[in-house]
């Protein structure tokens, strides 16, 4: 593979330290990005370049003084170079609509380890 130039994707996230030939990718493909940055635990990432990402929210119940744990979940784009595994915690940012569910790609790996 040939040295890639990695793009700056103007937000402050660590670049992947790998290369890749995805053109989904937004530091080494075609993919602008923009809108909201969500962070997200990786739940499932048996396709390819695709993984989903489950974000747990608090919802206040008066009734009880107390909170109760809702979950959304959302499919992004899992580019090569980062290729995020189950239980990992990532960092997600809006760009346009990939596929018929990703509008969103993961842009970095925080629970990995050097
Ligand atoms: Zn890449």
């Amino acid at each position: 593979m040939k040295e890639q130039k990695v793009k700056n994707i103007g937000v402050d996230v660590k670049a992947p330290k790998k290369a890749c030939e995805d053109r989904h990718c937004p530091f080494h493909g075609g993919l602008k990005l923009r809108g909201r940055i969500l962070t997200g635990t990786v739940v499932a990432a048996k396709v390819l370049k695709t993984a989903t990402v489950e974000r747990i929210r608090k919802q206040y119940l008066p009734k009880y003084n107390r909170f109760e744990k809702r979950t959304s979940k959302v499919r992004v784009h899992n580019p090569l170079c980062i290729n995020a595994k189950e239980g990992d915690v990532v960092k997600l940012m809006e760009s346009r609509p990939i596929s018929k569910t990703k509008r969103f790609v993961i842009i970095e790996n925080t629970s990995e380890q050097e």
